[in-house]
């Protein structure tokens, strides 16, 4: 790639004008600093388009000059992916201005939007429609959905409704050359060919920028209930997530598994928050229930379901939150997690999935060989259990040094990864690879997938502009 040529940034002034062309160090920080501030890489400059016109313009400046090129939405991603690299050649493409809701068929239940938009802006703009969109997740002020599609982020309602990527019926996209592929289509069925929306989510700007998307929208629930239940281990939870599976069936919407370790820290770091139980329990579950019908349906059922898992001895204890202000409550306990974590200091990060039916032997097995190889680290460990997704963190054990635990990041991740592949897991449920986990995906992909993804990519984007040095 190239480094900075005068006419590259002349030409991107004509195109946005001076004040959307940043180059000034304060200006682009923002920019070039992960969320979790562990990284800051380096730009040409942050380029600030408010159309898609200028977004395919800017792209095709890119290929003129051969200048690699970042998109980035919030900025809140988790694995290196929405950042520059050190060497200063890239450009950040910040698809924050281009943040139109373009339109809502609440007939055909769908909302066409800017890549831009604010998650949080999608939900409410669904919400005045009377309809919902249940893409839900802790940066909901702050992402966006371009970034929601290019990780195919999770959340908290994957249960119940997938992916970002089964929420998307049609996408619009700015190929590597600066062309327009408009596939804004609000379709549930379309059977014509290789499937490109399906190429373009999850493939965390290496492919192309997208602008737009029709996503799929819901009907509003009548009321959602939650409760927290006490469990003796996570083989406990499984049997609870059959219970509410079985008595509950689609109604159930969340199933969130938090260790004691996670809540003791929350209690620890915020202790305005409530505290459900006046006794300790290993684990513990958030559980929430969407009803069509109401509230008081949507009570008894829970109500119900938790008595069963009481008399069957698969819970310890539980609270049926009985007003919003509780349930809200509840929720802060799970969501306060990666805050109370980041208050306690550093730790080692993964984000995997494994088959549900894993979990409990994956999580006592891969505890015990950390215990073997680091006697005393200590384990955050949580997530959305209904997904087979686990935030599996690790922490120095209590009162050991910080950088001296860290540095032995390499030798957990391969103990922990290594369980997870022989459970046939994946090291990335929802957070995607990025520069972060890229070494990790080429060991544990087999070549001929690796092959295969890299064929795509040279196919897509010979001139390798599209954020290098991501996922590949
Ligand atoms: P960015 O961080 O800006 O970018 C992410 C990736 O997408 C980068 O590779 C970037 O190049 C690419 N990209 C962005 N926009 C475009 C575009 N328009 N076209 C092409 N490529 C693009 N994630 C989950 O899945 N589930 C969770 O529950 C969850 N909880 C979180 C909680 C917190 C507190 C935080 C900080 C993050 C959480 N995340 C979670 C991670 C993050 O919020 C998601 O990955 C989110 O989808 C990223 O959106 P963004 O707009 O911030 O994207």
């Amino acid at each position: 790639m190239s480094q900075a040529d005068p006419a590259f940034l002349a030409h991107c002034r004509e195109l946005l004008g001076q004040a959307h062309v940043l180059t000034g160090a304060a200006a682009m920080a923002p920019f070039l600093a992960d969320w979790r501030g562990r990284f800051t890489g380096s730009a040409q400059a942050v380029l600030r388009p408010a159309t898609v016109e200028q977004v395919a313009a800017l792209v095709r400046a890119c290929a003129r000059w051969r200048v690699a090129l970042v998109p980035q939405g919030g900025n809140t991603g988790l694995v290196l992916g929405s950042v520059p690299d050190a060497s200063g050649a890239a450009v950040v493409l910040s698809l924050a201005r281009l943040n139109r809701i373009r339109a809502v068929d609440p007939v055909n239940r769908t909302i066409t939007v800017d890549a831009g938009c604010i998650l949080q802006h999608v939900q409410e703009a669904a919400a005045l429609a009377g309809c919902l969109f249940p893409l839900s997740l802790a940066a909901e002020g702050s992402c966006t959905i371009g970034g929601n599609l290019s990780t195919n982020a999770g959340g908290t309602a994957v249960l119940r409704y997938g992916n970002t990527r089964e929420l998307c019926l049609g996408l619009e996209v700015v190929t590597p050359q600066g062309e327009l592929w408009s596939g804004l289509r609000g379709l549930r069925k379309d059977n014509t060919g290789y499937d490109l929306r399906d190429l373009y989510i999850g493939a965390e700007g290496t492919l192309g920028v997208i602008t737009g998307a029709v996503l799929k929208l819901y009907p509003q629930p009548k009321a959602r209930v939650t409760a927290l239940a006490a469990l003796a281990s996570p083989a406990h939870a499984l049997r609870l997530l059959g219970v509410m599976q079985d008595h509950c069936g689609a109604s159930l919407t969340g199933f969130e598994l938090m260790s004691r370790f996670c809540l003791d820290l929350v209690a620890a770091h915020f202790p305005q928050l409530p505290r459900p139980f006046a006794g300790a329990h290993a684990q513990y579950v958030l559980l929430e229930l969407s009803s069509s019908e109401s509230e008081a349906h949507a009570v008894a059922l829970l109500e119900t379901s938790v008595a069963a898992a009481l008399d069957a001895d698969v819970v310890e204890d539980a609270v049926v939150a009985t007003s919003v202000a509780q349930s809200q409550g509840l929720w802060q306990l799970r969501e306060h997690i990666p805050l109370a974590q980041a208050a306690a200091g550093k730790n080692i990060k993964h984000d995997v999935s494994l088959p549900i039916s894993a979990i409990a032997d994956f999580i006592a097995g891969t505890a015990a060989s950390l215990e073997r190889a680091f006697p005393g680290a200590q384990l955050v460990c949580f997530g959305h259990l209904g997904d087979g997704n686990l935030h599996y963190n690790v922490a120095p054990p209590a009162g050991a040094g910080e950088r001296q635990f860290l540095a032995h990041q390499d030798a957990i991740n391969r103990i922990v990864h290594d369980s997870v592949d022989s459970y046939g897991g994946s090291i990335s449920a929802e957070h995607g690879i990025g520069a972060l986990k890229r070494d990790e995906l080429a060991r544990y992909k087999s070549p001929l997938e690796l092959q295969l993804m890299r064929a795509v990519k040279a196919a897509l984007d010979p001139l390798g502009i599209m954020n290098p040095g991501k996922v590949l």
